[in-house]
């Protein structure tokens, strides 16, 4: 029964369905606690498991499904040591950093380009299939027949995998509860712990609550992995029109950044600002024409049958099917797709896209929309590779596309799927559009962002480890995510193994229990949808894509003032509501962090898309990172070379550093 048949058939709502249990405390202790149950963090427990550590894992929602890569995945990025590829974790690390301008984490792409690969192999050993076991794809130009491994985008030198991994989450979910985690599902970590309660110590535990029963929680850990994702709530609210859509869900709302913030961390590229690309304004992806990602390499023709081409990055078309997936300039890879790298980057290391002359080839007549992607114009055993295998294990495309297109009668071997009518990028381009790239409003956006970790990829606050997309700077895929959570929860579990356990101080309990029964207890009229609504208002008009120091001003300013008004008046009629209304204060908070990081950099950074009006140049003084904190309530904030990492006390050379921190044993 639904919702709906329910209220027509009792006449009322259903009453809550969980106990009450607001106020009343649990207190949970182990070695290490995990924030945020998605790929990284079930990774995270099973490697500190492994090595000997209790651990808790505390998920927002059902660790089973929960996170991004909760439905599934299809590519399998950085699997850079696999029997096949041409690529060394150094070229990995190394490429990244060029093709950013050193703007992105080159110290975690050499971590995943060593572990990646074997990562996956673990996996494999769970149940999720990551070859062509049955020998469906023999022969085929993405297959390696000896290892029966299968390549995407770059079949030259093979780093990328297509794997089958509709049922990934539910396997790794499984090994980390078979080994003995601590599971609690339906908690909303809201703050971190610190010794003594000072902003800049170490963090010894942190704070949730269950929305279901509205029950406090008090976890007390001698080290703590944040691995709660990125946001996607920030810049934009819209839910009930965009959360079924596209890739995004609900629960996205960055907090481990948050509360890492107010505990006094040091966050890096968190002025970075870029459009909204994964927005859910777009169609449920891949149920619609378009050549992106999963259906890269399926063919485009327009309104009379005639195919559009791919092109390299540098505009030369390609005609044959290999082609597609070949590096854009010979002796580079295919790098950065799928992999937070896109930001400037540069032509060699792209991928092949649509011939960038079509919006020009439109207006003359030589097409005529509408676009379509025909299928049938690929080999039986492309069709299905692209149309079955892929997107079948696509997060989000198992049920509701493929299932759904099949079962509703679609049929790749004669049918073609049509892209929405005008579905063109900035340069008249068709975009890839089941991402909604065309149709989101401008001032939507996403931050980058995330820790500054060392070579364990603990934070500047000792015990606290980042991992996954969100938390690890500029990182941003499944394959990437799991072997971050896998290195960061080994790195935990040695930390806690050799530190004491510390109680928590009491008062920083207390504050922060007030903070949030506050909706609950104090009542008010302003619900956490307006909230929400009114972040993301502030955010779009005060941290843009054009900023001056009086602008972000002023935006923190009104941010601040929504808090202590609006936000005090706040309500929560239910734990589900009260949830959610701490994520609208956190993101309120969250919103201060990017625009004080906004302002610490007294610089316009174009690979960053971060532009400031008042200082419109980007001198070579400040082609750095800038760490921003906060210290005794003051935002502090400094330089740090973009290779810090190579940088004293560390050694120059990647593998060494990598050989000193990594404990492999
Ligand atoms: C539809 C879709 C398809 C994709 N396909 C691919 C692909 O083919 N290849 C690829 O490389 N990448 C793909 N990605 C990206 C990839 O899935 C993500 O990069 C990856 O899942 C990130 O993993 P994570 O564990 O870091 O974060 P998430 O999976 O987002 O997990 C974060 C977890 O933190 C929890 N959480 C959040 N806030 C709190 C809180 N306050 N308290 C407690 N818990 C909290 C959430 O419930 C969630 O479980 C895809 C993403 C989507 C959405």
């Amino acid at each position: 029964m639904n919702w709906h048949e329910y209220v027509a058939e009792t006449g009322e709502i259903p009453a809550w369905p969980y106990p009450l249990e607001y106020g009343n405390e649990k207190v949970i202790e182990s070695d290490v606690l995990v924030i945020g149950g998605g790929v990284a963090g079930c990774r995270a427990a099973i490697a500190a498991l492994k090595r000997g550590a209790t651990v808790a894992v505390a998920d927002r929602g059902f660790s089973k499904r929960s996170g991004e890569g909760g439905a599934g995945v299809d590519h399998w990025h950085g699997a850079v040591t696999n029997p096949c590829s041409k690529i060394t974790p150094e070229r990995y690390s190394e490429a990244a950093m060029e093709t950013t301008q050193g703007y992105t984490n080159g110290l975690a792409r050499y971590i995943i380009g060593k572990e990646g690969y074997d990562t996956l192999l673990e996996v494999e050993q769970m149940g999720v299939q990551i070859r062509d076991e049955d020998d469906e794809f023999k022969g085929s130009i993405f297959r390696d027949d000896e290892t029966k491994l299968m390549f995407a985008y770059d079949l030259e030198n093979k780093h990328c995998l297509r794997i089958y991994g509709y049922n990934i989450k539910p396997a790794v979910d499984k090994e980390m509860r078979r080994l003995g985690a601590d599971v609690y599902d339906r908690v909303c970590i809201t703050s971190l712990l610190t010794e003594g309660g000072r902003q800049g110590a170490r963090v010894i535990g942190a704070t949730g609550v269950s929305d279901r029963t509205g029950l406090f929680y008090i976890f007390k850990a001698r080290a703590v992995v944040v691995s709660s994702g990125r946001t996607v709530r920030l810049w934009s609210f819209a839910p009930e029109y965009t959360e079924s859509q596209s890739m995004c869900n609900i629960n996205q709302t960055a907090m481990g950044h948050t509360i890492g913030w107010r505990a006094g961390a040091e966050l890096i590229m968190m002025e970075q600002v870029v459009p909204h690309r994964l927005s859910g304004m777009g169609y449920a992806p891949y149920s619609t024409g378009n050549n992106n990602n999963t259906y890269q390499g399926a063919p485009t023709v327009d309104k009379n049958g005639k195919e559009v081409h791919y092109a390299t990055a540098f505009g030369e078309l390609v005609y044959d099917e290999k082609d597609i997936f070949m590096p854009s300039e010979e002796g580079s890879f295919v790098i950065g797709h799928g992999i937070a790298l896109d930001h400037g980057q540069m032509p060699k290391y792209k991928i092949t896209v649509t011939d960038p002359k079509l919006g020009e080839k439109l207006r003359s007549g030589e097409y005529e929309q509408p676009f379509y992607t025909d299928f049938t114009l690929l080999s039986e055993q492309s069709r299905r590779l692209i149309f079955g295998m892929m997107l079948s294990n696509e997060g989000k495309c198992r049920v509701p596309v493929y299932k759904t297109l099949t079962a509703w009668g679609y049929d790749p071997d004669q049918d073609m799927l049509q892209y929405p009518v005008a579905d063109y990028g900035p340069q008249g381009l068709i975009d890839s559009s089941w991402a909604g790239a065309g149709q989101t409003p401008a001032k939507w956006k996403m931050g980058g962002g995330g820790f500054l970790t060392d070579w364990r990829l603990m934070t500047s606050l000792p015990g606290l480890f980042a991992a996954g997309c969100g938390p690890l700077p500029s990182q941003g895929c499944h394959g990437e995510s799991h072997t971050a959570g896998r290195y960061a929860g080994r790195q935990a579990a040695v930390f806690a193994l050799k530190h004491e356990a510390v109680e928590p101080d009491p008062e920083q309990i207390a504050k922060e229990k007030a903070r949030v029964l506050g909706p609950v207890q104090r009542g008010g009229d302003v619900s956490w949808k307006e909230m929400n609504a009114a972040v993301a208002r502030l955010m779009q008009d005060y941290c843009g894509d054009y900023k001056t120091e009086y602008t972000l001003d002023m935006g923190i300013r009104r941010m601040k003032d929504l808090m202590e008004t609006e936000g005090e008046r706040m309500y929560a009629s239910n734990p589900h509501e009260l949830a959610r209304a701490i994520e609208s204060l956190s993101l309120a908070e969250l919103g201060i962090a990017y625009m004080q990081a906004a302002k610490a950099r007294k610089a316009s950074c174009p690979v960053l898309g971060f532009f400031r009006n008042d200082y419109p140049d980007s001198p070579e003084e400040w082609h750095c990172f800038v760490a921003v904190c906060q210290k005794d309530g003051e935002v502090q904030s400094r330089k740090v070379p973009c290779d810090y990492y190579l940088q004293e006390p560390y050694s120059p050379v990647l593998e060494e550093n990598y050989r000193k921190y990594a404990e492999l044993d």
